[in-house]
């Protein structure tokens, strides 16, 4: 299916490793030029040549850290008029909320609510004006099933899902859409280290847990970031303006429901 996306601008943010990147290769398939964001120069700029020479699009590489203004303002300069956003960042570490004070919240709920909500103000009445506009919120499936350990990442993106879940009826008469996609287990840089970590802690190889996790999936195995990319360009095409407000949990069955 051509998603009729040739031509269009995309900011993708965080997208130098993982799901970000991953996005930006699938946008990039469809003829889109490309605004990516990482706070590491070097690997970010190692992804733009990749994503260039894979697929021939335009990529600018904008260094720069995504939860601050600076590094939104950079993004934005580089795209001011971008007809499609990918929201993204690191998520908040693991642990026991005990530990957690005030200034941690604050850095959770600034990177996984209140920056991609930042990010949509800026571009959303262009979006509007030009009647055209497609925003994909990377969050997590811990906003539907919590994750114990990960109280900030359940807290700040179940949020971001409230704040998107009003906006998004409020833009989709003007052609603007706005989605979720909510990661399972994706075998990113982020998955590993969670493995290494209890690979560490239970003295027992890395492959044996992701093979672990893997059997304890409905679909046997876990994912494929190139098939979380393929799912967002799929959702930034110019065929699905009524997809709107939805969370696409992309999880290989693991949440156990009669209806997502
Ligand atoms: P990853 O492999 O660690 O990649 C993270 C990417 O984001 C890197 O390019 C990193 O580059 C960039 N980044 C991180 N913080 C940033 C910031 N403040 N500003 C700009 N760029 C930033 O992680 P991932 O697995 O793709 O995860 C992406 C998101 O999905 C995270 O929020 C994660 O919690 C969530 N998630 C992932 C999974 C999974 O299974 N992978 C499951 C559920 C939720 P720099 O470090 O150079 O900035």
């Amino acid at each position: 299916m051509d998603l009729g996306l040739k031509g269009k601008k995309a900011i993708v943010c965080a997208a130098s490793k993982g799901l970000g990147r991953a996005c930006a290769i699938a946008l990039a398939r469809e003829g889109v030029d490309l605004v990516i964001t990482a706070r590491t120069a070097s690997e970010l700029e190692a992804t733009a040549a990749e994503i260039r020479a894979l697929t021939g699009a335009k990529v600018i590489a904008v260094a720069g850290d995504i939860t601050t203004e600076e590094g939104r303002a950079a993004a934005l300069a580089a795209c001011p008029e971008p007809d499609i956003l990918v929201n993204n960042a690191g998520g908040p570490p693991r642990g026991d909320f005990r530990d957690w004070d005030r200034d941690m919240w604050i850095k959770a709920v600034d990177a996984n609510m209140l920056t991609p909500i930042f990010l949509i103000k800026s571009v959303v009445d262009g979006m509007i004006a030009r009647k055209f506009g497609r925003i994909v919120n990377i969050t997590s499936g811990s906003v539907k099933s919590p994750i114990p350990e990960l109280g900030m990442s359940n807290g700040a993106r179940a949020g971001l899902t409230g704040f998107v879940a009003g906006l998004a009826r409020q833009v989709a008469k003007h052609n603007v859409v706005i989605n979720n996609i909510l990661p399972g287990p994706f075998l990113t840089d982020r998955l590993r280290g969670g493995f290494q970590e209890a690979a560490r802690a239970s003295n027992r190889p890395v492959d044996e847990l992701v093979q672990e996790r893997a059997k304890g999936s409905p679909a046997g195995r876990v994912g494929d970031p190139a098939e979380f990319g393929d799912a967002c360009a799929f959702l930034c095409s110019a065929k699905i303006s009524f997809i709107v407000g939805q969370n696409l949990l992309l999880d290989g069955g693991a949440f156990n429901s009669s209806m997502s």
